[in-house]
């Protein structure tokens, strides 16, 4: 099948030809078609399969069919996501396939000044991608509202639900209209992520393209047993004997990820971390350094490397081994990705034996187990000694005092959500309208369009 036989406006299809996508992936075939219908989704597939536009894609056709003045204050389509890197990810796709359609794409997310946020917001905005928290500030605030939203779409919601967003979803869930297109987006489907799809959705129709909780296929995964203090000296050899061309090195803790680093630094090995700890700039310079190949490695917690797609991981290195096991399958999903092979290599200590166990019964894969490299007793005694910690924190006080602050105003604005019942009832207000569910397209169809799209709103 091609891009051209699923009833794309021509925009979009010249936008992927610069792209040069011809050919739909699985989770796009099946999802577009029942998009562009005006259908609700529930899509059950992982970062790497092309997800990104299989949402995308129709969206944005839906806008080029219907053109309409941003709404004041307020957005078309909302997208959540549960990292900024994903967010920043999702938007650049949406300005990538609608290169050739007027619309604005702004990101919401925490971590940069949000004055800049509202001044963007202000004109009203066709396209938001957001992080939860920052977005429930802005609306707090009375800077932004999603009462206008067409279509709205939860992405990587099990790590929404992981990363303890529930709260802010369901707030989110109650300010929406009435009348929108939903699309939700998970890797796995367990029973609680079910229950809050129900919440969005409308007779959604579902796709899948993995099946639950198993692992991608073209990746070669292995174990190896360790002493917890020994698992430097196994990462040195495995670095220094394994074909490289970039590795993502996961820890369970930030502290456990920057201990890394130190140790490879100390080695004479660049590596650069990624984590919650990590201001904006410095999430944004690592990502970049990585995916420009400048560093061949970035030590990285669960959450921080959410959603990340570099092409070209040849390695995913569980330095300690996730206590979920759908953590598992969404890190070593960093490799093997757009018909790469790729390997990943887990260090199991006596304590993470039950994990592995785990990991080995939910993805019904059993992992290869190596031995400890012959020479590994004397590369324990030769261990190079780990950098210094580098002088101050992470971030800088003024950025600390900054992020307390925000923590403290969203703190405080959930307080007031859940201690005024006006407030809830004017959110659950906003959403009641009653409006009636919409028709994607004008009578004119997919042709009546064709070469003519123009935005016929306010000009920005
Ligand atoms: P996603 O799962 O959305 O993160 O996409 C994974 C990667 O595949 C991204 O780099 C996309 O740009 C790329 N991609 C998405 N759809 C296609 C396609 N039909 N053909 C080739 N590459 C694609």
């Amino acid at each position: 099948m091609e891009f051209t036989e699923l009833g794309l406006s021509e925009p979009i299809l010249k936008a992927l030809a610069a792209k040069n996508y011809a050919t739909p992936t699985p989770i796009q075939q099946k999802a577009i078609p029942v998009l562009l219908e005006g259908r609700d989704l529930c899509g059950i597939a992982q970062t790497g399969t092309g997800k990104t536009a299989a949402f995308a894609l129709p969206s944005l056709d839906y806008f080029a069919c219907n053109p309409k003045p941003t709404p004041k204050l307020g957005c078309r389509m909302l997208v959540l996501s549960p990292t900024r890197e994903l967010a920043a990810q999702i938007a650049q796709s949406f300005r990538d396939y609608g290169r050739f359609l007027k619309l604005s794409v702004e990101t919401v997310f925490g971590g940069v000044p949000i004055n800049k946020q509202i001044r963007a917001l202000s004109q009203g905005v066709d396209i938001v991608v957001a992080t939860p928290g920052r977005l429930l500030d802005l609306i707090d605030q009375r800077c932004f509202t999603i009462k206008d939203t067409e279509i709205f779409v939860l992405d990587e919601a099990d790590q929404m639900m992981d990363m303890g967003f529930i709260h802010p979803l369901k707030r989110v869930a109650k300010m929406l209209p009435q009348g929108r297109q939903n699309l939700f987006f998970s890797a796995t489907m367990p029973k609680e992520i079910e229950a809050l799809a129900a919440q969005f959705l409308n007779d959604p129709v579902k796709v899948s393209v993995a099946p639950q909780s198993t692992t991608a296929e073209r990746v070669r995964q292995q174990a190896t047993f360790v002493n917890q203090a020994e698992k430097q000296a196994l990462l040195h050899i495995v670095l220094k004997t394994e074909e490289i061309d970039r590795a993502l090195i996961f820890t369970r803790t930030k502290h456990g990820a920057d201990r890394v680093v130190r140790f490879l630094e100390g080695a004479g090995i660049d590596a650069f971390a990624i984590h919650g700890n990590k201001s904006q700039g410095q999430r944004t310079t690592a990502l970049q350094a990585f995916r420009q190949g400048k560093v061949k490695l970035l030590v990285a917690t669960d959450i921080a490397a959410r959603g990340i797609d570099v092409s070209g991981v040849s390695h995913v290195i569980n330095f300690e081994i996730p206590n979920v096991p759908e953590q598992y399958v969404h890190r070593i999903g960093r490799t093997a990705r757009a018909g790469a092979e790729g390997v990943a290599i887990s260090f199991v200590a006596d304590d993470e034996r039950p994990y592995l166990k785990a990991i080995e019964k939910a993805t019904r894969v059993k992992l290869d187990i190596a031995p400890l490299p012959e020479n590994f007793m004397e590369a324990v005694r030769n261990l190079p000694k780990p950098a210094a910690p580098k002088k101050g924190p992470s971030q800088s006080p003024a950025q600390q005092a900054k992020r307390a602050e925000g923590q403290r105003r969203y703190q405080d604005g959930q307080k007031a959500a859940r201690g005024a019942p006006g407030n809830a009832r004017r959110s659950e207000g906003e959403g009641a309208n009653g409006a009636p569910r919409r028709r994607r397209r004008g009578g004119g169809g997919v042709g009546a369009h064709k070469g003519a799209v123009q935005r016929t709103g306010a000009p920005r």
